[in-house]
């Protein structure tokens, strides 16, 4: 139906062996694989990362908030400063948590859209207790200067990581470190469409060894002792410790997340090539803004390939004629001031309601052609050509 699609799973016959492998032992529920997969991750990361395979992205945020002991019943009134440019998972996980969300804009429009570390400084308050950080589209936010936030204020950092496995941040001293181990809690996603795809599955990362207890416990109903555990003879018997959830992540996806883990720096080698051209391509294009140009914070995974559309251009109009022509294009993100559970209940972010009003995404996965590029671009600056000159802006 798509002449190009949004995105592609970058699969092969590793991704089939690797399933066929885990039907064949007959054991689906969290054991070896997910083993494997989180000492593979943890060396990925390194600066001593320990990490948990969980369910799914969501799952991860909300360990992490509930691991901090962040809202609850205890507390009414603690606020978690979340980014206004993201996913709507960090808000509603810290609503789930019972803690208040106050967002923090964008740094500017034009070329930095990560969160605005002046902006989180801005909204401190008695009751802030954590700051929320999505590395938008792959791209660090100021990590370094956004930790020392954190550090003088005594709060915890959270980064959700769904958009970055690959990038890095380089810090002041030129030393690199992959985003995922600035924080006290890190989050990563595996969803269908992310970086590494296995159709659902997180990673939950710490550092700190008790913060990591907390989230094995809350991972699988504050069991000390696994079924796999019991399989094998090791455990007859369990305590449950602290009350906990079932986020965890099963075979299948944890030896997708394998094989998908090995083959990661070749395919963001393939998409930063894309996005190169696809910059080449639309530099100069009337009406057409690309962020992160000047991006100098560390390396791009390029998990996405956002532009901005000037004013003028209706979105929707524009989306439904690249549609008509076989291109399919997305949003990244819908203003979360305009979501019904959200509406007056969060506060303004202008910076960012701007970039959520023009914004448009377009394709970008491995496994994606230079001429497959160019079709992508042509039908845009053709659709760009014949849209209405003064169309009244819409959202
Ligand atoms: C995908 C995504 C999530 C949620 O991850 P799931 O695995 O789908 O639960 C959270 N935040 C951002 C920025 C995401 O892109």
């Amino acid at each position: 139906m798509w002449r190009v699609q949004l995105h592609k799973i970058n699969y092969d016959e590793r991704e089939y062996n690797a399933v066929k492998e885990v039907l064949d032992s007959g054991w689906l529920a969290i054991s070896e694989k997910t083993q494997a997969f989180e000492s593979s991750f943890s060396q990925f990361l390194g600066n001593d990362s320990k990490c948990l395979a969980v369910s799914n992205g969501t799952a991860a945020l909300h360990m992490a908030l509930l691991a901090l002991g962040i809202g609850g019943k205890s507390s009414q009134t603690d606020e978690v400063i979340t980014p206004a440019l993201t996913f709507i998972a960090d808000q509603n996980t810290v609503e789930f948590a019972g803690a208040k969300n106050v967002l923090a804009d964008i740094t500017s429009i034009n070329d930095d859209w990560s969160i605005d570390p002046d902006d989180i400084e801005a909204k401190i308050t008695p009751n802030t207790k954590a700051v929320m950080i999505v590395h938008y589209a792959g791209y660090a936010c100021d990590i370094e200067r956004i930790s020392a936030i954190c550090k003088k204020h005594n709060l915890f950092l959270i980064e959700d990581c769904a958009h970055t496995p690959g990038a890095d941040y380089c810090l002041a001293d030129g030393t690199r470190q992959p985003l995922g181990t600035f924080g006290d809690i890190a989050a990563f996603s595996f969803f269908a469409n992310k970086n590494i795809a296995v159709g659902e599955g997180g990673m939950v990362v710490t550092r700190n060894t008790q913060l990591f207890e907390k989230l094995r416990l809350l991972r699988s109903h504050g069991m000390s002792a696994a079924s796999f555990d019991r399989y094998k003879g090791r455990a007859s018997s369990y305590d449950v410790a602290q009350p906990g959830l079932n986020y965890r992540i099963n075979e299948i996806s944890s030896a997708l997340g394998l094989v998908q883990l090995s083959k990661l720096d070749e395919a963001n080698e393939k998409r930063k090539k894309l996005v190169e051209y696809y910059c080449k391509r639309l530099d100069g294009v009337k009406d057409v803004l690309i962020p992160y140009k000047n991006f100098t914070r560390g390396k791009s995974n390029y998990h996405i390939m956002p532009i901005l559309l000037s004013e003028k251009i209706d979105r929707a109009a524009l989306m439904e004629s690249m549609k008509n022509a076989g291109v399919q294009t997305s949003i990244h993100y819908p203003a979360i001031q305009n979501f019904s559970a959200y509406k007056n209940k969060v506060n303004s972010t202008p910076r960012a309601e701007y970039v959520c009003a023009h914004q448009l995404t377009l394709p970008l996965y491995p496994q994606m052609t230079i001429e497959e590029v160019d079709i992508v671009c042509d039908v845009l600056i053709g659709a760009l050509a014949n849209a209405p000159a003064d169309a009244a802006p819409k959202g």
